[in-house]
């Protein structure tokens, strides 16, 4: 069975053709099932009964099941979702004053075991299907529609379990399809892809002429204390991974956003700060700041207000464009390096 959702439109094109159909039916079942929010091929009137007969032989609607639903205070809500094989994933929804973002997963577990994240504590399984991403935003478009009729998902990061580029052919189809103006219409400068810094996806990724933003998870100012938080740091040192998002950003003339957890003692004093800013001098970059959220199985600790504010006003001071990344729906450990599918243990 063909899952619908996992259809980047010019394969769904050249699928509709295979069939002996005409390729506009490509952009008429995206309108049915995106805009028209079709769950069934029955509804699909203007498609003639033979065809909608071969769809539901061939093609099939399923979307992730809501296996576990939890809302933080401030409004976050963070779904368990399970698979069709059963494998558990979970995805985030954050609501910012400009707008509603999907924090999306896109593998079960994750291979890049940083240090710090809990979501490198499970090794990868699998990585998600096209379809299985698209149905985490369709998941929860249909948890805000319940809310009102105008409420929808406007931003997405791929910054929940897995490691993007690691499963890079279904991610670029997935951002092209929630980028379709048929399919979800999301505007690619609102729609992130982040990375531990898989420097040859990088480079594939300068190839592909997309708007959508880069951002890279650098969290250490030199190669020493890099290799001790992030394992891949070891294969795509440094020396490689900084003009590598140069000659992206000169390819894309797009800046990328480097991420930047600040833990205690480790890498957040006011020469680390020093440091940084000399590493990425030169890139159009800007900084994102994360205090490190606390996870039961490392002994990291989050840095002191202080630390962080002083950080900030050092980068500042040398030039780099920096903010503080806000927090979101700690109280149900769905903030930064927390997602995990705990109910599974
Ligand atoms: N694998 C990708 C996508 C994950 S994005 C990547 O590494 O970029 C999730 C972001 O949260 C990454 O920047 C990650 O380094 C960061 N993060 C991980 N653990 C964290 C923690 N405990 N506190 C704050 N941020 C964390």
């Amino acid at each position: 069975m063909i899952n619908l959702y996992g259809q980047e439109i010019k394969k769904l094109e050249k699928l509709m053709l295979d069939e002996g159909q005409k390729a506009y039916r490509a952009t008429q079942l995206y309108t049915w099932i995106y805009e028209k929010h079709a769950t069934s091929f029955d509804e699909m009137s203007d498609i003639s009964l033979r065809f909608r007969e071969v769809l539901n032989e061939k093609y099939t609607l399923d979307l992730p099941k809501i296996f576990k639903k939890q809302v933080s205070s401030d409004g976050t809500i963070k779904l368990l979702l399970e698979l069709q094989d059963g494998a558990k994933v979970e995805t985030v929804l954050m609501r910012y004053s400009y707008g509603n973002v999907a924090c999306v997963s896109s593998q079960v577990g994750c291979n890049m075991a940083c240090a710090f994240c809990a979501s490198g504590l499970f090794k990868k399984q699998r990585n998600l299907e096209v379809e299985e991403m698209v149905g985490e935003i369709l998941v929860l478009n249909n948890l805000l529609r319940e809310e009102s009729l105008e409420k929808h998902i406007t931003h997405v990061v791929v910054m929940g379990t897995g490691e993007p580029f690691d499963n890079y052919d279904n991610v670029m189809d997935f951002v092209r399809i929630i980028n379709h103006p048929k399919a979800l219409a999301i505007g690619a400068r609102h729609i992130t892809v982040s990375t531990c810094g898989i420097v040859d996806k990088i480079k594939k990724y300068s190839e592909e002429g997309l708007q959508i933003n880069l951002a890279i998870s650098l969290h250490a100012p030199n190669n020493q204390i890099r290799n001790k938080l992030m394992k891949i740091n070891k294969a795509y040192p440094l020396e490689v991974l900084i003009p590598a998002v140069k000659e992206y950003e000169q390819k894309a003339n797009r800046r990328v956003t480097f991420e930047y957890i600040l833990i205690k003692g480790v890498n957040d004093s006011i020469e680390n700060a020093d440091e940084l800013s000399k590493l990425i001098k030169g890139c159009m970059a800007y900084v994102n700041l994360i205090p490190y959220n606390p996870v039961m199985e490392n002994e990291f600790q989050r840095s002191s207000d202080k630390a962080v504010h002083a950080f900030l006003d050092r980068l500042i001071k040398n030039g780099v464009t920096a903010t503080i990344r806000k927090e979101f729906g700690s109280d149900i450990d769905a903030a930064c390096g927390q997602l995990r599918a705990k109910s599974e243990k």
